[in-house]
């Protein structure tokens, strides 16, 4: 028997109803706000990682699944969808004609990290990504596009949406002075990772999950006290927007962003509902990155979400999704099935789901089987009413049933679902 790799997952059953009813939520929510779908490649060079994620950050040093294809090229399984957007942005001429352009994309993610509770070698995220507009008009309907889809989803409740501006290239240089300075004098009691960090990603310390590191920088100094006076103006406008969107947020000044190219706006949806405090979804504004992939430059903002942690959430809360279907036809006579078929079909291009016995086996066990599928109704095609042009339907959950002109099937289900 053949069993599956480490940290990869198979989903099915139930649990494969909620992942589609979130596909079904995003499409009509990202829609909705104007953005048009994408879709990437799983593969591409590793350049497109190296460049649009950074080589020194733990995704592209340790977590990205690399390998040498047979005539030596150098590919990764993609770990995120910013870089492969970009890349095809730039490489598709999507700049031209200049404007606003919209994308989001869904699908497989992998990082090649150590397999634990609730994270997966292959997971699943649905992003959106703008480009070409630096007003804070821009980043408020892409933090209102994200809550809105929570919203849908119904979890609002277990969400808190947290905001921050992580400066720019004129304003955040003298921060991370001023951050390292402070942070220099107690080197010492940081984190292996965080001594290391003070010359590499300053930043980064503020969200190290250590607790002698989090008291450490309690009282450091912040980015949203040292912005410069456009990004202040692009905060304050961007938080005003948002209230007149009428979102409900708070300004985490701790969040930080790794990399160079991110700059003012960055969010996070977070939960504590799975445990410790994590986020489900998370983006900001990118205005280097096109160019830092060899493209125009053209501004960008976009998020992440993670579906494997959402429709943890869902199911927890249980939406009381289950496996149904609507109807299952109980065939008497395989004789009958040149007049059972065509009202079967019939049923099906109405929009209803209808099973029926391939083998046509007894009547007990045709009824064993709907019971297996939870059919909602069963259609009894008897020999009899056939000829009167009736059929016989029963309502499994209340056990009551009717004779019911075969014309008039859909008719009767929608009146008794309604
Ligand atoms: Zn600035
Ligand atoms: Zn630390």
């Amino acid at each position: 028997m053949f069993r599956k790799v480490k940290g990869f997952r198979d989903i099915f059953g139930v649990e494969a109803n909620y992942w589609g009813l979130v596909e079904d939520i995003a499409k009509r929510a990202f829609r909705s706000f104007g953005f048009s779908e994408f879709k990437l490649p799983i593969l591409e060079r590793v350049e497109v990682f190296d460049r649009g994620i950074g080589s020194s950050t733990d995704i592209v040093e340790k977590e990205m699944f690399v390998f040498k294809d047979r005539n030596e090229e150098i590919l990764a399984l993609r770990p995120e969808g910013t870089a492969s957007l970009v890349r095809a942005y730039i490489e598709n001429n999507l700049n031209n004609p200049p404007g606003v352009k919209k994308y989001y994309y869904y699908g497989p993610m992998f990082r090649r990290e150590r397999p634990q509770k609730g994270r997966f070698r292959q997971f699943y995220q649905l992003g959106v990504e703008v480009f070409g507009s630096t007003s804070p008009l821009t980043d408020a309907d892409v933090i209102n596009l994200l809550y809105s889809f929570f919203e849908k989803c119904d979890i609002l409740e277990y969400l808190t949406l947290e905001i921050n501006s992580v400066g720019c290239p004129v304003c955040r240089p003298s921060y991370r002075d001023k951050l390292v300075d402070y942070l220099g004098d107690k080197k010492e009691l940081l984190c292996g990772d965080c001594q290391r960090r003070l010359h590499t990603n300053p930043l980064r310390i503020l969200d190290c999950k250590v607790e002698s590191c989090k008291s450490i920088t309690s009282l450091a100094p912040l980015m949203i006290d040292n912005l410069c006076g456009e990004c202040n103006e692009h905060f304050n406008d961007t938080k005003k927007y948002l209230d007149f969107m009428g979102i409900k947020y708070v300004v985490n000044p701790k969040i930080v962003r790794g990399l160079d190219y991110y700059v003012r706006t960055a969010f996070e949806m977070t939960t504590d509902v799975l445990g410790a405090s994590s986020a489900v979804g998370a983006g900001g504004r990118y205005d280097g990155l096109v160019k830092t992939l060899g493209g125009p430059d053209v501004p960008g903002i976009g998020f992440a979400i993670g579906v494997d942690r959402l429709v943890d959430i869902m199911m927890q809360k249980d939406f009381g999704l289950k496996e149904q279907i609507d109807l299952f036809a109980v065939i008497f006579d395989k004789e009958s099935l040149d007049n059972v078929l065509p009202v079967i079909n019939k049923l099906r291009k109405d929009g209803f789901s209808v099973e029926f016995d391939y083998e046509t086996s007894s009547i007990k066990s045709q009824m064993k089987k709907s019971d297996r599928l939870n059919a909602r109704f069963a259609i009894f095609f008897g020999e009899d009413e056939l000829k009167k042009g009736v059929v016989t339907i029963k309502n499994m959950k209340n056990s009551t049933q009717n004779e019911v002109e075969i014309e008039k099937i859909a008719e009767y289900l929608k009146a008794q679902t309604a």
